[in-house]
């Protein structure tokens, strides 16, 4: 049994095992179901029991490059580190002196914790944590981001700092709330850009997990009109029923044409970038009015060639955003809890953890249409086995 220290609390309601499935990252893309002790928490730290977690694109970037993930000061390969940072689940016990939630209570968890005490931190902004990634040995300023600089979700359990837990309602299922993490990235890109969109005009470039869901997060803000571009019908039909008004395959139209017509010649307000291609990047620029705002949510691979005459005759203003920060996550969720916007309709698949790389493989190849691929975690399955 789980033997914790004096000041952790645990309960007999929820009784915890001493050691846990966990999938563990050994040279690149190879990851192995193997078994760890189940972590204690620590002050302002609770244990959560993983029930479900989703596969981001981001996972995928971490298994196969490493970056951006960060362990021990380096690269997450052979250092028995497990990924996955989109999961959900259960209390499972309390830190010394937390009386902020109680054992049983079902919560979804944001990515970040940071460090709490530099002045990134203080400001809200704790996905651009300035000590991110430092949290071992001498340099220890105790940032966690899970899956990324500490050990994340592909598991049974993890620590949460209380920070990042937001309670789900009980008329909210396992996977839906997979997702708020996404949403709450989505609603980070529109608070930087300056959150009061009511009546404003919105693009969203890119019906990926987190361009689908802005369309959905613009519209319940009131943004009007919300245009949504890709090159997929099938994602921009998800798109529609999410809230965007006009959708655009920029196989058939040009979207800047539609966007200018829309707005009566003058091009957006705003415009949520999540693609990651010079294209895209380009279109963004060519399509909005002067002295609109651009929120680059996706990061190309390469560096591109972007019209920054274009940028800087127009005052166009840019913003690179990272992840979920300023507690976005809380008011994803208020909106997903009152139906606002449906985001289960990104949600295409669902695998157990034992079958994580075939969940992984569908996300990478987009298998079935495959947009959010959720894994449940089966408690109490074959540990033995696992452990051997
Ligand atoms: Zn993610
Ligand atoms: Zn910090």
């Amino acid at each position: 049994m789980y033997r914790p220290p004096p000041g952790v609390r645990t309960s007999p309601d929820m009784p915890i095992p001493e050691r846990m499935r966990a999938w563990i990252l050994g040279d690149p893309d190879q990851l192995t179901l193997g078994a760890k002790p189940v972590p204690m928490p620590g002050r302002a730290e609770v244990l959560v029991r993983i029930d479900a977690v989703a596969i981001c694109a981001t996972d995928l970037e971490v298994i196969h490059y490493g970056s951006p993930a960060k362990v021990q000061g380096g690269l997450p390969f052979n250092k028995g580190w497990t990924p996955g940072h989109e999961y959900m689940g259960t209390v499972a016990a309390l830190g010394p002196g937390v009386d902020e939630l109680r054992i049983g209570q079902r919560v979804t968890v944001e990515i970040h914790a940071g460090c709490g005490q530099c002045k990134r931190c203080r400001q809200g902004m704790y996905t651009a944590c300035l000590n991110y990634g430092l949290n071992y040995g001498e340099v220890d300023k105790g940032h966690r981001a899970n899956g990324f600089t500490s050990d994340g979700g592909f598991a049974e359990y993890a620590i949460n700092n209380i920070n990042t837990l937001i309670r789900v309602p009980d008329s909210m299922s396992d996977e839906e709330a997979t997702l708020v993490v996404t949403a709450g990235t989505s609603m980070y890109g529109l608070t930087e850009l300056g959150g009061l969109v009511a009546g404003e005009s919105v693009v969203v470039i890119g019906p990926g997990p987190i361009g689908l869901l802005a369309a959905g997060v613009a519209k319940a803000l009131g943004a009007s009109p919300v245009v949504l571009v890709g090159t997929r019908d099938a994602r921009l039909d998800i798109g529609r029923r999410l809230g965007a008004d006009r959708v655009v395959n920029v196989r058939n139209e040009d979207p800047v044409a539609v966007v200018k017509e829309l707005t009566g010649g003058i091009g957006a307000d705003y415009v949520i970038e999540c693609a990651g291609t010079q294209d895209a990047l380009n279109m963004a620029t060519a399509m909005v009015n002067r002295g609109a705002k651009i929120c680059l949510a996706a990061f190309p691979h390469d560096p591109v060639t972007v019209d920054i005459p274009q940028i800087v005759r127009n005052n166009v203003y840019l913003y690179g955003i990272r992840g979920e920060g300023r507690s976005a996550t809380h008011r994803a969720m208020a909106f997903m809890a009152e139906k606002r916007f449906d985001a289960r309709l990104v949600h295409t698949h669902t695998f157990a953890l034992d079958d994580l790389p075939e969940a992984l493989r569908h996300a990478r190849e987009r298998i079935g249409d495959a947009i959010k691929v959720v894994v449940k975690v089966n408690h109490g399955a074959a540990l033995a086995a696992a452990a051997e």
